[in-house]
């Protein structure tokens, strides 16, 4: 028999927009679950664990944390039934109210040897130096595009690498207006970052070719023609938002993005939505639509709007500034892999006409990840507009005897 439980909310999502929420929620005596698939409360910025004004509220009086219990199914319009990934069992949780905090994740983009040893995504690099990776002593390049570049070639260096270069796509005119636009507590905290780096040359308007080594990375091209020796490459395009249960959920999406009103209420009743799931705009963005969607929904007007007209005039900003040059989506070959989970490559797929074709004639987008890589990179690459196509549960891959 599975296990119920019920509350006043359910959040999913631990990062900062799902804490923001929480603690307010608490502070008038709402009972709230709170469910995360990682480990530990702080999402994706503070995977080490949060600053000290955000520690110990797993044991506020009111509050069910969940932690690595992932969402994998919807069973009513706020129901939701989880895996408890460390238990391997199922449960099943209910609310009135559903407030989705479930931020984002890397665009990738397909180059030769990007599915080498040594490449990961950007992110994904930072991640794995923050849970323990030895990186000290290794040679590591950072590239793709947007500000997560600067921080986790800082959080490299911080545990010992050796970051050789920061690689940017985005034109130095580009740049250069970004910063420009910066309000004056980022512009501070880039140049601190900056200062930190200082001895890292950073390349603007370039970008990776391709990755070489026989059975792992051994060196780069890079786009202006030098050769980089090294061991690690972290490479992101920026972000794109997890929909995923939203979709699943019969809220409607705009632009990528989970749609939400000024309450941050999205299209189905008693479900609100907050931080990089509604657009990606940086911890200042999910922190504010966190205590705001709160506010929301305990009937009240959400407060701070003109700081929220600011979080989202700057996630615009990093939009329009970093956006994908044409040459990018050129550097695979027809023998470069696409849906790595499934191993298919990209010659296979030209003579696919929608992501729904590709997934019937090559099993694109089957495999373990869902299409949450190769879906994003289609959808760039070919313009499919039908990728990643409408999630259906599970939403993440589990045990059978946890399915049955
Ligand atoms: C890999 C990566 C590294 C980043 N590093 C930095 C950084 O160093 N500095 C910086 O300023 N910004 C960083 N960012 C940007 C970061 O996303 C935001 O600044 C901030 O963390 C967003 O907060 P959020 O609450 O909206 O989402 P997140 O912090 O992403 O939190 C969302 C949480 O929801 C959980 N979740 C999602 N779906 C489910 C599900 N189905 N079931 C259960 N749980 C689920 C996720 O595991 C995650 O813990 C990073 C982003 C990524 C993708």
């Amino acid at each position: 028999m599975m296990k119920r439980l019920q509350a006043d909310v359910l959040v999913v999502g631990a990062g900062p927009a799902g804490m923001a929420a929480i603690r307010a929620l608490l502070k008038v005596g709402r009972q709230v679950i709170w469910i995360d698939n990682q480990v530990r409360p702080g999402g994706q910025i503070w995977r080490g664990g949060p600053p000290p004004a955000w520690q110990n509220m797993a044991d506020l009086p009111g509050l069910t944390l969940l932690r690595s219990h992932a969402v994998i199914a919807a069973d009513g319009p706020t129901a939701l039934v989880l895996h408890d990934t460390a238990q391997n069992l199922a449960l099943r949780v209910e609310a009135p109210q559903l407030l989705l905090a479930t931020g984002a994740r890397e665009r990738m983009l397909p180059f030769p040897g990007w599915t080498l040893p040594g490449v990961t995504g950007a992110g994904g690099l930072q991640a794995l130096v923050k849970g323990g990776w030895p990186v000290a002593g290794k040679r590591v390049v950072l590239a793709g595009s947007g500000p997560l570049l600067l921080a986790a070639a800082d959080t490299v260096q911080a545990n010992g690498g050796k970051v050789l270069a920061i690689v940017e796509q985005a034109r130095p005119a580009a740049l250069a207006g970004f910063a420009a636009r910066l309000p004056l507590g980022k512009a501070a905290q880039a140049l601190s970052l900056r200062w930190r780096l200082r001895g890292t040359p950073y390349l603007h308007g370039t970008w990776v070719q391709k990755a070489d080594g026989e059975a792992k990375l051994e060196s780069l091209q890079l786009s202006n023609g030098q050769q980089v020796a090294c061991e690690a490459l972290g490479v992101g395009f920026g972000l794109l938002p997890n929909t995923e249960l939203a979709a699943l959920l019969g809220c409607a999406l705009r632009d990528g993005a989970v749609a939400v009103d000024a309450q941050l209420q999205t299209s189905v009743k008693g479900i609100f939505a907050a931080g990089e799931c509604t657009g990606i705009g940086g911890v200042d963005k999910s922190l504010l639509e966190g205590a705001r969607a709160a506010e929301a929904m305990l009937g009240r007007t959400p407060s701070r709007a003109r700081q929220h007209a600011q979080a989202l005039a700057f996630g615009r900003a990093l939009q329009s500034s970093f956006a994908l040059r044409p040459e990018l989506l050129k550097l695979a070959d027809a023998r470069t892999l696409v849906c790595r989970c499934e191993d298919v490559r990209l010659g296979e797929l030209k003579a696919c006409r929608s992501w729904r074709d590709a997934k019937l004639q090559t099993r694109c987008g089957m495999g373990t990840c869902q299409g949450r890589i190769c879906g994003g990179i289609t959808r760039e690459l070919f313009g499919w507009a039908d990728a990643p196509g409408l999630p259906r549960a599970p939403l993440q891959p589990v045990p059978i005897h946890v399915l049955l």
